[in-house]
């Protein structure tokens, strides 16, 4: 196989030109026998690094994967591009599961997706033995590791099965960035003589903004309503808001759903399915909606409060712009947010848990008060080296923040910092500096006699929220050290030291307070046929329904932008399209092409450059 083009199989079965960097070689080093560890972003296209090898290899590839619902629809999917593949899981009634374990003894499936707990059911290894597997692949491989987010103990069998079938190449995949899981998975596995395959954990397409919270519903509202065609999700950190925003939402006459843990099931269940068939444009979810959601043209994520850490907030925006089209992530953050979970942080009983949690909240705030690029700010956060230059893809990038002479300001902080040491002895947080610079009567000022510090009082210049992000700030540019281990006490550093005693100036940045706004120009965004896409996309729907799947299942975003630009008017042309293999040409050429035509009967044709 070495050498061998694999772009005709590629267009063959997915319709697709070219491939996303590292599937290529993932896919040649699966072919040849070898075991391989593939670190892909959501939307990275990792399906088809195991898909592809299935097909062009004799026998069949068992795909573990702990989400049931995923499970139908990456099924429902092959099924769609002509693929011959099944899977087993609680779901299926005996008589469908009779029915399909023997199309698996008479061979007649390339690809076999099952839960982990099949595996442990008794009778199923030795299926899978007389089947002639010859690759298995391990979907979401962090559900192995008890670091990652998702730990899942029948994933523990893995390591059984590696060993069962030495012969057979085996896979796994996952979007987990961190370091600690990354190396537990390889730890667990088994694997031999692994290839380990990272990619970026950029995602280009994403447009990332932090807007200052003030009357969140309108903002959230506004934004929606600037983009009157597109679906998305709002995260919420309580279900009430989740409920109460959804509700508000539709009133304003926008088709939106909750979902959150505290719903009816079925609820849960129809409200999840509207979303994915395009019925509601957007849910209202707490952090319990996202896992298993496949849907690849979420147009936007927001997030009506602070997430509670950087994974997780990762995460929740991986699931916008799956499809490689442009995207939008919003987040609000108002200071009184961290303030609020700071106190249910405080609650916790658990030690190591509280440290944790409130190191988490520290780097969250940093991330969102910070003025650099969101980009990078990221993917630094996962360990990946970045240049820093303007990504046109993030605010502060596109409209940097404003600036001002903070010298003085900075300076009062960090000499506040330190007369509390000076006269105490001890170390206190950002907060309780910010109490003494604007002259509070806490009980701890009182006792600790900090109303008597040279620089009680001296802050009237700037609010309480202004001072704290001041503070942290000077965190961020390393005049003060935070230490989380410690309730995040600050402390100088020597160039903090160096600054109070020296006549330099520093700059630092206003609080933000700008509203969302939507960029006319967003790169990336195919240009198209708007009156013909949203025809297509009517069509689309009413096939899908016929199928029962979700639209896109049946094409992408991106196919029906393209068609809606080239409009294909015969075979060769619409075979040109993002997505379209022989079996989905065959399937549903004629008809799209005939919507095409009959499009250009009643309206001029645009022509687009390029
Ligand atoms: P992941 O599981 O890594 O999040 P998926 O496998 O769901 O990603 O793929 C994300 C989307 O990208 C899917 O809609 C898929 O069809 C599409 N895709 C995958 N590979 C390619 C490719 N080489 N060219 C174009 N689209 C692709
Ligand atoms: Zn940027």
């Amino acid at each position: 196989m070495d050498g061998m083009d694999l772009t005709p199989a590629l267009k063959r079965y997915f319709g697709f030109d070219a491939f996303r960097p590292l599937q290529e070689e993932i896919i040649r080093d699966s072919l040849a026998g070898r075991d391989v560890f593939a670190l892909l972003p959501t939307g990275g296209g990792k399906s088809l690094c195991f898909q592809l090898p299935a097909l062009l290899r004799d026998g069949l590839t068992v795909v573990v994967s702990p989400l049931i619902a995923l499970m139908k629809d990456q099924v429902d999917a092959l099924q769609a591009a002509g693929i011959a593949a099944t899977y087993l899981n609680s779901s299926l009634e005996a008589g469908e599961s009779r029915a399909r374990l023997r199309g698996l003894h008479g061979g007649e499936f390339k690809l076999l997706y099952v839960a982990p707990e099949r595996l442990l059911l008794s009778g199923f290894l030795e299926d899978l033995k007389r089947w002639g597997v010859s690759g298995f692949a391990i979907d979401e491989a962090h559900c192995i590791s008890e670091w990652g987010h998702d730990f899942r103990p029948e994933y523990r069998q893995m390591a059984t099965l590696r060993e069962m079938f030495p012969e057979v190449p085996f896979m796994a995949l996952t979007a987990t960035a961190t370091e600690r899981v990354r190396d537990d998975i390889l730890a667990q596995l088994h694997f031999h003589d692994p290839r380990v395959a990272v990619a970026s954990f950029r995602r280009s397409n994403l447009t990332f903004r932090v807007n200052g919270k003030a009357g969140a519903y309108k903002q959230i509202r506004d934004f929606i309503k600037d983009r009157p065609k597109e679906s998305g999700i709002v995260y919420c950190m309580a279900r009430r808001t989740a409920e109460s925003i959804a509700e508000k939402l539709a009133g304003d006459g926008i088709a939106a759903r909750p979902y959150h843990a505290g719903l009816p099931s079925e609820t849960r269940a129809a409200n999840q399915e509207a979303f994915l068939r395009d019925e509601t444009r957007v849910i209202c979810a707490t952090i319990a909606f996202g896992m298993g959601i496949d849907k690849s043209n979420v147009r936007f994520v927001i997030h009506h409060d602070l997430p509670k850490n950087i994974e997780g907030y990762y995460q929740e925006i991986g699931r916008a712009g799956r499809d490689g089209l442009p995207s939008e992530c919003l987040m609000l953050f108002s200071a009184g947010d961290r303030v609020k979970y700071s106190q249910f942080i405080d609650e916790l009983t658990d030690e190591t848990e509280r440290e944790r949690a409130r190191e988490h909240l520290e780097r969250m705030v940093h991330y969102a008060e910070d003025s650099g690029c969101r980009h990078a700010a990221l993917l630094r956060y996962f360990g990946e080296e970045v240049k820093e230059e303007n990504c046109g893809a993030c605010d502060n990038c596109l409209s940097p923040r404003e600036r001002f002479d903070g010298t003085t300001s900075a300076k009062k902080f960090l000499s506040c910092v330190f007369r509390v040491r000076q006269k105490s002895g001890f170390s206190v947080g950002v907060g309780h500096v910010v109490e003494v610079l604007c002259g509070a009567e806490t009980a701890k000022i009182k006792k600790w006699e900090h109303d008597t510090l040279s620089t009680y009082g001296i802050g009237n210049e700037h609010s309480r929220n202004e001072w704290a992000a001041i503070g942290r700030e000077l965190v961020r540019l390393g005049l003060l050290r935070q230490d989380a281990e410690r309730f995040n006490v600050v402390e100088l550093t020597r160039e903090g030291i160096e600054f109070l005693k020296s006549s330099e100036s520093l700059e630092l940045t206003r609080p933000m307070t700008a509203p969302a706004t939507r960029d006319k120009h967003r790169s990336g965004e195919i240009e198209c046929d708007e009156a013909l896409f949203e025809r297509l996309r009517g069509l689309r729907k009413q096939l899908a329904d016929e199928r029962g799947v979700p639209p896109y299942i049946v094409f992408s975003d991106v196919a029906l932008r393209q068609m809606a630009r080239h409009y294909p008017q015969n075979e060769a042309d619409f075979g040109k399209i993002n997505g379209v293999g022989e079996k989905k040409l065959a399937e549903f050429g004629e008809t799209f092409m005939e919507a095409v035509a009959e499009h250009l009967e009643s309206y001029p044709r645009h022509n687009f450059h390029g």
